[in-house]
C-alpha cells in the first residue's frame, strides 16, 4: 500500500515522458519551460540514455546533395524544400536552447564523396537554386581539391562540399539537455522501464519496472518517445508503421597527422564519417544487409564491421599505417514511410513522437515543440 505522501509527491504527474533520448528530454524541457506549474516526469529504462541519441555520429546536417536530389524525386521539390527548412529551423532551435552549454558544436562544413559518376552530380545547380531562398547562397559546390588536401583515396572521383553542415559531441549534447531538464525541475527517473500503460477516463497509469519493484505511476498525459521500441508499448491501429534500422559505428584510436576536416557522406548517405579530434568515427553499411539491420538489437555484425574497416583503410585513410579500432557499437534509428517525423495522439491521453529518420539532431527540437503544442 502507498502512503499519502508517496501518492501526492512521487507517483502522480501532469505529464510523463517515456524515453530519455533527445526527443524525450527535449519534450520535457519544452513542457517545463512553458508550464513551470506542471509536474513533468521523464522515465528512462537504463541508468543512462541508451538509445540512438548517445550512439549516433553527431552530424548536425540538413541533407547531402544526393539525398536532397532523391527527396525531390520522391516527394517533389516543394516538400523537399520544406524538409530542409525544417532541419535548419530545428538546428537553430537546438543551438539556441544549448547556447549556455558546451555541446562541441563545430561549423567545419561537410562533404559528400563519390567514387563513380552519380545522377545527383548533374543536379547541383537544380538543388542549389531550390535551396537558395533558405540559405541565401549556393549550398553545394564541387571541391575536388579537398580530396588531396584531406589525404583521402585517389579513387574518389568527386567531392561536393557544403559550408552549412556541422558536427557536435553527442555525449555532451545529451548530458547538457539532461542538466537543463533537471534545472527546470523535471523529475528524471533512470532504471525505470515502462512495461505497460493503462488509459482511464482522465489519466494514464504507467506500470514502471525497476530493479527493486514494479511501481504504478499516474499521469494526466503521456508522451511515448522510445524510438523504434514504441510498438512494444503502443498497440494501437492509429500508430503508423515504424521501420527500425540499425546503424553500426567504429571509432579509431588517436591518429597522427589526420587531415580530415568536418563531416562526410558516401553512398547516398549509407556511410558517414567525421573527424573527432584526432580520431575518425565511421558508421553505416546498413545497405549491405537491409533486412538483417531492421532490428532494435544493439549488437554489431562481422559483415558490416569488416566493410567499415575496409572502407576506413582504403578510401578514408589510405596513407595511414597506424589505424587501430578503439570502439565498436550500434544503435537503432526509427524510419517512417513518409520520411517525416510523426507526432500525434494515438488515444485521448497518449501522444507518440518518433521518426527522425536518422536526423534526430536536426529534427528533435521541432518534434519536441510540436509535442508541447499538442499537450496544452
Ligand atoms: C548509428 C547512428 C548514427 C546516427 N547518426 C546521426 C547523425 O549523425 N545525426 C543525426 O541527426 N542523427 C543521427 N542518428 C539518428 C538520431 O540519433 C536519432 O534520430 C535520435 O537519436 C532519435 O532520438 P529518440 O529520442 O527518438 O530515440 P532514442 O535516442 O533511441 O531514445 C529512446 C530512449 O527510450 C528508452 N526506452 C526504450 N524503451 C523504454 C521503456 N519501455 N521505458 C523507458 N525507457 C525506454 C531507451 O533506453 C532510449 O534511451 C543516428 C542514429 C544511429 C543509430
Amino acid at each position: 500500500m502507498r502512503s499519502f505522501w508517496e501518492q501526492e509527491s512521487w507517483l502522480s504527474f501532469d505529464v510523463a515522458i517515456v524515453g530519455g533520448g533527445i526527443i524525450g528530454i527535449s519534450t520535457a524541457i519544452e513542457c517545463a519551460t512553458r508550464h513551470p506549474e506542471w509536474r513533468v516526469l521523464l522515465l528512462e529504462r537504463s541508468l543512462l540514455p541508451t538509445g540512438a541519441s548517445t550512439r549516433n555520429a553527431g552530424f548536425a546536417c540538413v541533407g547531402s546533395v544526393s539525398e536532397i536530389a532523391s527527396d525531390i524525386d520522391l516527394m517533389g521539390a516543394e516538400a523537399a524544400y520544406v524538409m530542409v527548412q525544417q532541419r535548419l529551423q530545428g538546428l537553430t532551435l537546438l543551438r539556441e536552447r544549448c547556447k549556455h552549454y558546451d555541446i562541441g558544436y563545430r561549423e567545419d562544413g561537410g562533404s559528400e564523396i563519390f567514387l563513380e559518376d552519380h545522377q545527383s552530380l548533374q543536379r547541383l545547380e537544380e538543388v542549389n537554386q531550390l535551396l537558395y531562398p533558405i540559405f541565401g547562397s549556393d549550398v553545394f559546390s564541387q571541391r575536388n581539391d579537398l580530396i588531396k588536401a584531406h589525404n583521402m583515396s585517389k579513387n574518389i572521383r568527386t567531392l561536393i562540399h557544403t559550408p552549412f553542415e556541422s558536427t557536435l559531441h553527442s555525449g555532451k549534447l545529451i548530458a547538457s539537455l539532461w542538466a537543463m531538464a533537471t534545472k527546470l525541475g523535471v523529475h528524471i527517473r533512470t532504471g525505470a522501464e515502462v512495461v505497460s500503460t493503462d488509459e482511464g477516463n482522465s489519466s494514464v497509469e504507467l506500470l514502471v519496472r525497476t530493479a527493486h519493484q514494479d511501481v504504478a505511476i499516474k499521469a494526466g498525459k503521456v508522451v511515448i518517445a522510445t524510438n523504434a521500441m514504441i510498438p512494444s508499448l503502443v498497440k494501437n491501429a492509429l500508430l503508423p508503421e515504424i521501420l527500425p534500422g540499425r546503424g553500426q559505428v567504429i571509432i579509431t584510436k588517436p591518429l597522427t597527422n589526420l587531415a580530415l576536416h568536418g563531416s562526410y557522406h558516401f553512398d547516398e548517405g549509407y556511410y558517414y564519417f567525421r573527424a573527432l579530434g584526432d580520431r575518425v568515427l565511421l558508421g553505416g553499411g546498413r545497405n549491405l544487409d537491409i533486412e538483417g539491420e531492421r532490428t532494435p538489437l544493439h549488437t554489431t555484425t562481422e559483415l558490416i564491421q569488416t566493410a567499415l574497416e575496409i572502407m576506413l583503410r582504403t578510401v578514408i585513410l589510405p596513407t595511414h599505417t597506424d589505424i587501430e579500432i578503439d570502439l565498436r557499437w550500434a544503435g537503432t534509428m526509427a524510419f517512417t514511410t513518409t520520411k517525416q517525423p510523426y507526432v500525434a495522439f494515438v488515444s485521448t491521453h497518449t501522444l507518440v513522437a518518433f521518426g527522425c529518420n536518422g536526423m534526430g539532431i536536426a529534427l528533435s527540437s521541432t518534434v519536441a515543440r510540436d509535442c508541447a503544442n499538442l499537450l496544452v
